[in-house]
């Protein structure tokens, strides 16, 4: 596109000289107390110790992070009227205004990039590598769609037609949008959603996860430190239960955009629905039953890499991550064997560590949850490897990298959000049916193919019906600007975070003759 932009470079960890004082200033953190609470018009609504929430580290529930208040229903009414309010001036803003509140924060990210780094660890529980990345990402996302917003819609386009009569066509907001996050990308994610629907026009309301409405605060005083209009953000903490209906049943909403699970975006879907004024966009990106497919011509060393970066990084809570991989029988064993003794080798436990490689699930629901899928499966399955924790991580959610042989995709009814890896074997005159089976679960965000047969893996990519293939490599981390992220079918609506048409999904269009 001949862009200017370039992704953050960050840092790099593996290199001694940046990670000592990096760690260094990491480590300042380790006994702040951080608050949260509803933010209106610019403002941390108080924490009255009756309603306060305290926050402890997922990888060790002993220590405090900090302390919050959820919303009450009067104060979701307030941010709702406000940010409605606010939309008349904001929408009078230029596209490179807005974009520039966006390029402002970018740097402030970067700027507090240890503490946004501590947040992510002790409250979500992200290992340094993970944390790193999601500070990068939402620095991506800041400057990415500035920089979109900035080419595509500070001067209305002007289409010429056969006639001689030209018309121009502008983008405006749209009004409130309702910005719903989640907490495995508290940072990326949520400011990815805010920062864009902001730059399109709109005035936001943001209701981040509840697991992460430290970060997500955090992320909202910054934004406010760059000057933008007060009332064009409001920040409202709670419980999805408890305040989202609320949120999206009001007639004041102009568009949702909504990351999490499959079964929400359908209630948030319906509830949509069943409001009697105009109907709105609702962007939803949610989960998948991600496979990856790999073929005798495969390299089994470089597949058991892939394998398990794509399957328990992250501790496995990346909607991309892998959940069921198909081997061919030809090579299963071997692969098998490796990925064994690869899971032997992988470090869990303490996320602040440079050596860890899985940290804790989010919460205990979280841990107990994929423990009974585990334990559930056990006389269904062949329990191939499971990953012993150490003593140190008793006193967190822990659940250990397990990998299980099952006989078929359809055993599993949902997606498990954790660091288990399903395998299945398929014979060489089976691959259609693979893709069938993989197909007919109805979710289609990420898939892995590893192949070196051309010809196999053009046509499984092309069978698919997946958001983002990837061939020969892991499946996770889709890069902003390069690999524009979403799903189809039960896994979202689209459009892709982080590409080119994203904005437009949260803007509406005017088309006017300027001339006869
Ligand atoms: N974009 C992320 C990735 O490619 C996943 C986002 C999510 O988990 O919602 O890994």
């Amino acid at each position: 596109f001949g862009s200017e932009r370039k992704n953050s470079s960050s840092i790099n960890i593996d290199i001694e000289s940046q990670w000592q004082p990096f760690h260094q200033a990491v480590h300042a953190f380790d006994k702040v107390k951080w608050k949260a609470s509803p933010i209106l018009n610019g403002k941390p609504t108080p924490i009255l110790a009756a309603e306060r929430v305290c926050v402890t580290a997922p990888y060790d529930r002993e220590e405090v992070v900090g302390e919050l208040t959820y919303a009450t229903s009067s104060q979701v009414d307030t941010a709702m009227a406000s940010a409605h309010d606010a939309y008349a001036n904001w929408s009078q803003c230029s596209a490179s205004e807005r974009a520039n509140y966006l390029l402002l924060l970018a740097d402030k990210l970067e700027l507090h990039q240890a503490e946004l780094v501590a947040l992510c660890h002790r409250e979500a529980g992200k290992t340094i590598h993970d944390a790193i990345d999601e500070i990068r990402e939402a620095v991506d996302f800041c400057r990415y769609y500035a920089e979109q917003a900035q080419t595509n819609f500070n001067k209305p386009k002007r289409i010429t037609s056969f006639d001689g009569v030209d018309q121009e066509m502008t983008y405006q907001g749209r009004g409130v949008f309702v910005c719903i996050s989640p907490w495995n990308f508290p940072l990326a994610i949520f400011l990815g959603q805010v920062c864009a629907a902001l730059v399109a026009g709109n005035t936001v309301v943001a209701k981040p996860a509840e697991q992460t409405s430290l970060i997500a605060c955090r992320a909202i005083e910054l934004l406010l430190l760059t000057g933008i209009p007060q009332g064009v953000i409001q920040l409202v903490t709670g419980l999805g239960r408890e305040i989202g209906h609320q949120l999206t049943s009001d007639e004041r909403v102009a568009g949702v955009a909504f990351t999490g699970s499959t079964p929400t975006a359908q209630l948030i879907n319906r509830t949509l629905m069943a409001r009697d004024s105009a109907p709105v966009p609702f962007i939803a990106e949610t989960g998948g039953q991600n496979a990856m497919i790999v073929d005798s011509t495969a390299l089994p060393e470089q597949v058991v890499r892939d394998v398990l970066r794509s399957a328990f990084a992250s501790a496995g809570q990346r909607c991309s991550a892998l959940r069921v991989l198909f081997i061919q029988q030809d090579i299963a064993e071997r692969v098998i064997t490796l990925i064994k003794g690869a899971m032997a080798e992988l470090k869990v436990g303490d996320p602040q560590l440079h050596a860890t490689d899985v940290g804790p699930v989010i919460d205990l629901a979280a841990k107990q949850k994929l423990l009974t899928h585990i334990e559930s499966l056990k006389n269904r399955a062949r329990l191939i490897c499971q990953t012993p924790l150490p003593e140190s991580c008793a006193s967190g959610d822990f659940v250990p990298p397990t990998a299980i042989e099952i006989q078929h995709i359809d055993l599993l009814e949902q997606e498990h959000f954790g660091p288990i890896l399903h395998i299945v074997r398929f014979k060489a005159s089976e691959i259609d049916q693979v893709v069938n089976q993989i197909n007919q679960t109805g979710f289609g965000l990420t898939m892995g193919i590893h192949s070196r047969n051309e010809r196999t893996y053009s046509e499984i990519a092309s069978r698919a019906k997946v958001g983002n293939c990837y061939i020969n490599r892991d499946q996770v981390g889709a890069v902003v600007g390069v690999q524009p992220f979403g799903g189809r079918g039960l896994s979202g609506t689209g459009p892709k975070a982080g590409g080119p048409h994203y904005l437009y999904r949260f803007m509406q269009s005017t088309i006017a003759q300027i001339n006869v």
